[in-house]
């Protein structure tokens, strides 16, 4: 039993140690409580050895071991604080090196300094994931999202018509005999096309549908939340807008485009599967004779 307490008594002593040696407090604690002692200990050695108060020796002596305290007081808390020193000298390196900005500081003491750097640091790290995140998920072309975020998105509206029971249209298009255009137009022309033709998809989504350019030429619209009507009729609806753009000031007549799209209630399905299935569509769209809709057989069947 007694032995067990000093067990706990030891395990609690090492704890308070190691914590004192490492702790910035203790160790400004420690280094002031000696040099605040100097002067102390100068007037009672003094006063010991001497065994008299000879003031001609006591004052300049104790303004002498002040002035010793405070030295020893300074150095070591500057010892004491190059870690923190080190760790300001880095952010701000490392901020100069990639050119971020500047905070304008009020005090600039170490620990103000230390904090604020690392707030800005953590402040601009921040901005570039979210400017990285939004690169990563962007087409540079027509500023629509791209595959991976089409995909990443589409996993939250599956899941939750799944949890609902609601449904799910898939839409895939894809603009006709684009390859002549290029070939005849130029690239750049080809360009302003595809730019032309995800303005239109993007004035005729809901704001809650996802949009993407998933392909050179293909793009893919989830609409959550829709009958076979509805998305067909949407559908049809950004086929005629895009039928009837004007390609800027091109003098290169109109395009079309030809879709396919799926509408169910998704179960162990996801988008992946419908993309396929709306493919299909769009391939019939294709043979058919293109700038059409068509809707892919065995799901449309599940909607009214
Ligand atoms: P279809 O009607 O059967 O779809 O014929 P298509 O010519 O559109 O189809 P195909 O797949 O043969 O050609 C797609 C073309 O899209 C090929 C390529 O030149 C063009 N393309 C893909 N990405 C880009 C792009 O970023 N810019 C431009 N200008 N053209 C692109
Ligand atoms: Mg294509
Ligand atoms: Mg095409």
């Amino acid at each position: 039993m007694a032995g067990t307490r000093v067990a706990r008594a030891s395990i609690a002593f090492t704890k308070a140690r190691r914590y004192l040696a490492n702790s910035i407090v203790s160790n400004l604690f420690l280094v002031s409580f000696i040099a605040i002692h100097i002067p102390l200990l100068f007037v009672i050695s003094y006063t010991v050895v001497a065994n008299r108060i000879d003031l001609l020796v006591l004052i300049p002596g104790t303004l002498a071991s002040t002035v010793l305290g405070v030295a020893v007081s300074f150095y070591f808390s500057f010892r004491v604080l190059s870690p923190v020193r080190g760790v300001i000298k880095a952010v701000e390196e490392y901020r100069r090196a990639r050119g971020l900005k500047e905070e304008p500081r009020q005090r600039r003491d170490e620990m103000v300094e230390l904090s604020s750097s690392v707030e800005g640091l953590l402040s601009e790290v921040s901005h570039m994931l979210d400017h990285l995140e939004h690169k990563a998920n962007t087409d540079p072309l027509t500023g629509l999202r791209n595959r991976r975020w089409l995909f990443e998105q589409a996993a939250l509206v599956f899941d939750r018509a799944r949890r609902e029971t609601s449904s799910v249209a898939v839409a895939i298009f894809d603009i006709d005999h684009f390859k002549q255009f290029n070939d005849r137009y130029g690239h750049q022309a080809g360009d302003r096309v595809l730019f032309t033709v995800a303005e239109m998809a993007q004035m005729n989504v809901r704001t809650y549908d996802l949009l993407a350019r998933i392909g050179g030429e293909e793009f893919c619209i989830v609409m959550p939340n829709v009958t076979r009507q509805q998305a067909a009729h949407a559908m049809e609806r950004l086929r005629l807008a895009i039928e009837a753009a004007r390609i800027d000031d091109l003098d290169v007549g109109r395009v079309t485009a030809s879709f396919g799209l799926c509408v169910g209630f998704p179960g162990q399905e996801g988008l992946k599967t419908m993309l396929m299935e709306a493919d299909r569509a769009l391939y019939s769209s294709k043979a058919e004779g293109r700038n059409r809709v068509s809707i892919c057989a065995h799901r449309s069947q599940a909607m009214s």
